[in-house]
């Protein structure tokens, strides 16, 4: 393992866990599997299924962060992320297999930070294409409130645009 990439992790993060070393060592499958570098723009995506500590570690290793719009977050709460190189269309789907057998908590870290990834992770497909590049939205101020809302997350409420805060959900319940 790079020591000094899980030294920058761990910096970010603030802490050494196990959960760090999940994401550390789905970066270190993804980069094996597609080729994929610090993306300094979009070129890489990562949609990743929990926002647990993993997430730390693909920011500072692959640049995919929410700022830029590279990292996308689903939750389904799995131990899965998907990586998608842009520049070359490959993707895949990493899923943290259940461990086996009792560990602490430093042993799990060792366990993970030593492991190949091909032992801990399934590999998969993601089964949805690429998610496509970040948008820029006209702002709209919101005729309730004042703040601005970008276009798409405006709704109409008694013929007035609104923000979300402003909207009132209609439920029936169900
Ligand atoms: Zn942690
Ligand atoms: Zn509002």
């Amino acid at each position: 393992m790079d020591k000094q990439q899980w030294d920058k992790c761990v910096e970010f993060h603030g802490h050494e866990c196990p959960g760090l070393a999940i994401g550390f060592k789905a970066c270190e499958a993804a980069i094996e599997k597609l080729g994929i570098k610090f993306s300094e723009d979009e070129e890489v995506v990562c949609v990743t299924e929990n926002d647990a500590c993993g997430v730390d570690a693909i920011q500072v290793i692959t640049g995919c962060s929410i700022g830029k719009g590279n990292l996308l977050y689903r939750s389904t709460g799995k131990q899965a992320y998907s990586f998608f190189n842009r520049t070359t269309g490959e993707s895949i789907r990493l899923v943290l297999k259940p461990f086996k057998g009792e560990m602490d908590r430093k042993e799990r870290q060792e366990y993970l930070l030593n492991t190949p990834a091909g032992e801990i992770f399934e590999f998969k497909k993601p089964k949805y294409a690429v998610p496509e590049e970040a948008r820029l939205f006209t702002t709209i101020i919101c005729e309730q409130c004042g703040e601005g809302s970008p276009e798409h997350k405006i709704r109409l409420q008694d013929g007035k645009k609104v923000c979300q805060d402003c909207f009132e959900e209609y439920s029936r319940g169900w």
